[in-house]
């Protein structure tokens, strides 16, 4: 029985040291995670799960927020949102380019 729970520790240890990798964690961070999970699994793999989740969610709302609406003026160099006509912080043409 004990060797049992030793596989399954040696196992979810092993998912997590590449999925931590995976997920953006340094080599180190992943062996910590890792360890944690496989000597104190009742509670580092649902903080490992969190953090994970946790992880994912900054990745998804970075990328529509590099790739969102505010555009940098090409005059002055300062942002604005949408679509306008002229720069709401200088008045130049924005359409004319
Ligand atoms: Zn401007």
């Amino acid at each position: 029985m004990m060797r049992l729970i030793l596989i399954i520790n040696l196992l979810v240890a092993l998912w997590v040291f590449y999925d931590a990798q995976k997920k953006g964690f340094t080599l180190w961070q992943s062996f910590l995670w890792a360890m944690g999970v496989f000597f104190l699994l009742i509670i580092f793999l649902p903080l490992y799960l969190i953090v994970r989740r946790r992880k994912g969610g900054w990745q998804t709302k970075e990328v529509p927020l590099s790739s969102s609406a505010m555009k940098v003026c090409f005059y002055c160099g300062r942002p604005y949102g949408g679509e306008p006509e002229r720069c709401p912080n200088c008045g130049q043409n924005l359409k004319a380019f």
